[in-house]
């Protein structure tokens, strides 16, 4: 029934589109809105206290939730850090936008039709700041300065930034220059220059989790974040693919990741810092002897911790754009999003990292505030997907892409009484050969059901979402569940259909596996 489910715009003829575009700008140009768009990198909704029960508070990044509208229910198609920033910017699922994947398929085409693009050409003034991934130089950007450090991850202190000046050196904490620059633009943008759309992108809280200089201030080794419940789950009787996974935090985590060796590219006054932190319970650690459970505990502790407080940094940060933007007057007329390039495990399966089509790997935090558009404080637990982030912006400002987008407008979400919204959401993960072994998969997420395939391994998932909301009791093959197996499996190929994904994935150069495998032992000696 694909009546049922938002349908991309078909597409119009060429010969009206530019009359299209042009009178869509005219009719709303005194009211477009400008965007600041709030990115993060592995921000689990867990991590964010307006979702509640968080593992740490999050004011700053809640007021937009307090202003605004709380997506319970926002997802990626593609939960890993390049191919979700590529979707942001196009609307587009992975194989649609050539970045399938952060180890093999850059760089990205940025002169594909882009969000960033068509509001600069529409008349908006641009920037994105901070983390790019994309291993090229941005389009459609009137401005950029993003993090340049090796594979474009950058650096917790003192990272570089890559602008078209050149690449420059910096000292001081990320979210703390990331957010700098931020102001610094907005400061000289001018409203008569038109609306702005600012990307703001941080690297916190990615891998290795470190702490801003407050943070490792405040940083008490005493105190304890819960264990989720499945911290010490036995994964033997589950799929190949899960077996298969090289993300065991009792397994793959460094010494760098839990703090017992020395931050990376810290100046003296920072090491000091960093001593200050974390120097006492190393000696301490060193000193006891824990058996093998006592030892995942203590470095859980270690890792959700540091992330917690990696978080808490980057979320100052963002306390300090708002409150410019709100001493400004600028909070009127600006949409502000926050949201993250996906989810993240945080031991949950004994697990860190991401990738997974599980709930807490693929769902986003997703919060919107639009003073005069949105209800304060409103929430919706309508399915959205990162593909619609494109389409809902154009849609505010009223552009209308030459070629439509993957994603839906969510605008009709903001109303205070929204239509009926149901939708099959499509995901599908390609980085193996990657780091962490996860094995290729695609699958359809709908209102209470997952249907997951690893196409490697010919493997099935199904997940009750709402008795099993994460994801811990495959049900495919078991006895009551054929009609729904056979149902979910049509609604899979329709979307496979719709989205029109290629039957078979890019090839893969042959030294890649072994190459990421040999990265892998040399990371744990680091
Ligand atoms: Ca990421």
């Amino acid at each position: 029934m694909p009546g049922r489910y938002p349908q991309p715009p078909k597409l119009i003829s060429a010969s009206v589109l530019p009359m299209l575009l042009i009178a869509s700008i005219r009719v709303g140009a005194a009211e477009r809105p400008n965007i600041v768009f709030i990115f993060s990198d592995d921000h689990a909704v867990s991590a964010v206290s307006a979702y509640g029960n968080s593992l740490v508070e999050t004011p700053n990044i809640d007021r937009i939730a307090a202003g605004g509208m709380r997506f319970d229910r926002a997802y990626v198609g593609n939960a890993i850090c390049g191919p979700s920033r590529a979707t942001l910017l196009t609307g587009m699922h992975s194989h649609a936008n050539g970045f399938y994947s952060n180890e093999w398929s850059g760089p990205f085409d940025g002169e594909q039709q882009t969000l960033s693009s068509l509001l600069q050409a529409s008349g908006y003034q641009t920037a994105v700041i901070g983390k790019w991934h994309l291993y090229s130089d941005p389009v459609g950007f009137d401005h950029w300065e993003v993090i340049d450090n090796a594979f474009e991850q950058g650096t917790y202190y003192n990272p570089a930034f890559r602008s078209p000046a050149g690449v420059e050196e910096s000292t001081g904490y990320v979210a703390e220059l990331v957010t700098d620059k931020a102001i610094a633009w907005l400061e000289q943008v001018g409203e008569e220059n038109g609306p702005f759309f600012l990307l703001y992108n941080h690297k916190t809280p990615h891998r290795d989790w470190l702490p801003g200089p407050q943070e490792l201030r405040d940083w008490d080794e005493e105190s304890r974040i819960e264990e989720p419940d499945t911290l010490l789950r036995d994964l033997d009787g589950l799929t190949q693919a899960r077996r298969d996974a090289r993300m065991r935090i009792a397994d793959y985590m460094t010494d760098n990741d839990v703090k017992l060796s020395m931050g990376r590219n810290l100046t003296a006054e920072q090491e000091a810092l960093w001593r200050q932190a974390f120097a006492e319970g190393n000696r301490q650690y060193e000193a006891m002897e824990l058996t093998a459970e006592d030892d995942l505990r203590w470095k859980y502790q270690r890792y959700a911790k540091s992330y917690a407080a990696s978080v808490k940094s980057m979320d100052r940060q963002i306390g300090r754009l708002l409150d410019y933007l709100q001493s400004n007057g600028l909070m009127e007329n600006t949409i502000v999003l926050y949201s993250s390039d996906q989810g993240f495990f945080l031991g949950e399966n004994g697990w860190f990292d991401k990738r997974w089509m599980d709930e807490v790997s693929s769902q986003v935090p997703l919060l919107v505030e639009w003073r005069g558009h949105i209800k304060p404080g409103a929430t919706s637990d309508a399915l959205v997907q990162n593909i619609d982030f494109a389409p809902t912006l154009l849609a505010a400002a009223g552009v209308k892409p030459a070629t439509p987008m993957h994603g839906v407008s969510l605008l009709p979400l903001f109303e205070e009484n929204p239509a009926p919204w149901h939708r099959d959401l499509y995901y599908q993960f390609y980085e193996n050969p990657g780091f962490h072994g996860v094995a290729r998969h695609y699958g359809v997420r709908t209102e209470r059901y997952k249907l997951v395939y690893y196409y490697q391994n010919d493997e099935w998932e199904l997940f009750d979402l709402e008795k099993d909301p994460a994801d811990q009791h495959n049900l495919y093959g078991k006895p009551g569940y054929d009609e729904i197996t056979t149902d979910l499996k049509r609604r899979l190929q329709a979307l496979r259909k719709q989205y029109q994904v290629p039957a078979s994935d890019p090839e893969v150069p042959w030294y890649h596996g072994p190459l990421i495998r040999l990265m892998e032992q040399l990371l744990k000696l680091m």
